[in-house]
């Protein structure tokens, strides 16, 4: 994987709808749907140092931001979570995961100093913070309680 047209990187989403198959730039403004049955797309990328502010900070939409590194055992226990909360809050919420380890200026920018770190950004600004693992049902109810307040 090559970081240097990262900006410009589109990511395939299966729709979980009808199975179509949909390009989506990650930068992208707005709520993504499917090209066929216009239902909202899950939506799960990555950002790093160099698009970090496209990715997240311009985000129409509030983010979840999930900082974890390949090293990190507990962020494997958050994992499954992540991707099911890209479906369930498919349309409400861009999910970006970010390595720290590639993105060191992110991770000093956000004092990511213990992994896995999670935020729920809206405009740049933090609304939720979260550090330490989560199971899948803890990290939605979480999610929701960020959300809802
Ligand atoms: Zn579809």
């Amino acid at each position: 994987m090559s970081g240097s047209v990262a900006s410009a990187r589109d990511d395939a989403v299966t729709c979980p709808h009808c199975g179509a198959r949909n390009r989506v730039p990650a930068a992208k403004a707005g709520v993504p749907r499917c090209g066929r049955c216009h239902n909202h797309l899950p939506w799960l990328t990555t950002a790093g140092d160099d698009n970090f502010d496209d990715v997240v900070t311009n985000a129409t939409l509030p983010v979840l931001l999930d900082m974890w590194a390949p090293w990190c055992m507990p962020c494997r226990i958050l994992e499954p979570g992540i991707v099911r909360a890209a479906k369930t809050f498919a349309g409400d919420l861009k999910v970006v995961k970010v390595n720290v380890d590639e993105a060191p200026k992110v991770a000093d920018r956000l004092a990511a100093r213990s992994i896995p770190m999670l935020l729920i950004l809206q405009d740049g600004k933090e609304r939720g913070k979260q550090v330490g693992a989560l199971g899948p049902d803890a990290l939605q109810k979480w999610i929701e309680g960020v959300m809802a307040s």
